[in-house]
């Protein structure tokens, strides 16, 4: 190689990859997705063998590896697990999402494990880990995880 380059800056270009794609969501996430959207209801998963209620829901136990499974409903209203704050913009905020954007981990009463979802509604400063908080419904539900806009703390 030359010398002609040596001690010479490394140029640095910004580019953005933009790769559409689609699947099958699969039958779990197919009827915990239309049952949100359709009745404004959160639903999850109940293990027939060892008791846990698993939502996001999944379709075979993780800890049985049981396709014993019920779907139930559970609360609206969860508990703050532990949460963070994006103070400065990036790729993964949403066109309609401003910073400070607040993620918590909601563990909502009847399910054993903890949902990620937008906390809004409150300053960062005000988020606590063990708050109470609540599910506010899209308008306009698409069959998504927005049909939940966000999570409200319970007054
Ligand atoms: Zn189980």
């Amino acid at each position: 190689m030359s010398d002609q380059f040596q001690g010479i800056e490394p140029m640095v270009y910004q580019s953005q990859i933009n790769v559409p794609y689609s699947w099958w969501a699969g039958d779990t996430a197919t009827r915990f997705f239309v049952t949100l959207r359709d009745e404004k209801k959160i639903t999850a998963t109940k293990c027939g063998d060892c008791g846990k209620v698993l939502l996001p829901p999944r379709k075979i136990c993780p800890r049985c590896f049981t396709e014993n499974m019920e779907w139930v409903k559970v609360s609206d209203e969860g508990t703050v697990l532990s949460f963070a704050v994006a103070r400065r913009p990036f790729a993964a905020i949403p066109a309609d999402k401003k910073v400070p954007v607040i993620w918590g981990l909601i563990q909502l009463d009847g399910a054993d494990t903890a949902l990620l979802h937008y906390l809004d509604g409150l300053r960062p400063e005000d988020v606590s880990i063990g708050m109470r908080v609540t599910a506010v419904y899209s308008e306009a539900r698409k069959g998504t995880i927005r049909d939940i806009s966000h999570f409200k703390p319970v007054k």
